[in-house]
């Protein structure tokens, strides 16, 4: 079963967030369970924890449709101690959070060396940071989302999820989420049949499913928890994260209509991060469409 959505608002309440997912006709939906440009936020209220409850039950939405996401000011691969710090707590209580609404699962970026430490050694941080958090919470899984390698962003490359996974003591509570728009800005090209790439003349032949075959020998389908369904602003390679809407960027609607139609991305949270709020409904109708639900 595909489940389909976006990333709405949680203004007023996280019990909005729901609301405005059925609104648009959404049957998954991602949140920030917090103002996600603030380091700390007032604890969630009974009453909140409570409507949230309850409208997801209502409205069909299960934790494996439903993908949190973290503040952006969160780098769990900083290179200070302080830095560093800071991040951990603050990564604590965004997965104390999820645990509090009855979520099984937070997307987060994993990380950035700032151009102060090795890559090697900024992986190595965040898988700490990792498995500290994930003692310190129960029943949440770590989403960790790839990137489109801005800046010294970690994550644009399959293997370092893979390598993140690999130091994470809790294999049951590690996963990835991966964004079109990031795999295709960060080199791997999405498009079906196309024959061109950032990895030059002798992989020709990298297309939707060679990238999703090398996706499975180096992370495993077993781990993917979701997916950030965006067509891209910048050309394949560009390392710029920008997203667009549907159809209207370097992917076309042809990548994500073979996505629906592909078992593998059953039964996790398939979500928008769109820029035009106003055609989501229409976006999650066409996808919805392809899914045939
Ligand atoms: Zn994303
Ligand atoms: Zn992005």
């Amino acid at each position: 079963m595909k489940y389909i959505g976006a990333h709405v608002s949680a203004a007023g309440g996280v019990e909005n967030a729901p609301l405005n997912a059925y609104n648009i006709g959404a049957t998954a939906f991602a949140l920030f369970t917090k103002n996600q440009k603030q380091w700390v936020a007032p604890p969630l209220s009974e009453k909140s924890i409570e409507l949230f409850k309850q409208r997801c039950a209502e409205w069909g939405f299960a934790p494996n449709t439903i993908l949190p996401h973290d503040s952006y000011l969160i780098n769990l691969g900083h290179p200070t101690d302080e830095g560093l710090a800071k991040s951990r707590a603050a990564f604590v209580d965004e997965m104390s959070r999820c645990q509090q609404l009855g979520l099984d699962r937070l997307n987060f970026h994993p990380g950035s060396h700032l151009k102060a430490i090795s890559e090697t050694e900024c992986l190595r941080r965040i898988a700490e940071s990792i498995n500290i958090a994930l003692d310190k919470t129960q029943g949440v899984i770590a989403v960790l989302e790839n990137t489109a390698g801005q800046g010294s962003n970690m994550g644009h490359r399959f293997e370092h999820l893979a390598e993140i996974i690999e130091q994470v003591e809790d294999k049951t509570r590690v996963g990835v989420c991966i964004d079109t728009c990031h795999a295709f800005a960060a080199g791997y090209n999405l498009l079906p049949g196309a024959a061109d790439s950032l990895f030059g003349a002798d992989a020709a032949e990298v297309t939707f499913d060679t990238v999703f075959s090398e996706f499975d020998r180096i992370v495993g389908f077993k781990y993917l928890r979701g997916m950030h369904l965006n067509d891209a602003k910048k050309p394949l390679g560009s390392r710029v994260d920008r997203h667009d809407s549907l159809g209207l960027g370097e992917l076309g609607k042809g990548v994500f209509k073979r996505l629906m139609e592909d078992p593998r991305f059953d039964d996790i949270p398939l979500i928008l991060e769109t820029p035009n709020v106003d055609i989501w409904a229409e976006e999650i109708a066409e996808l919805k469409g392809w899914a045939g639900v």
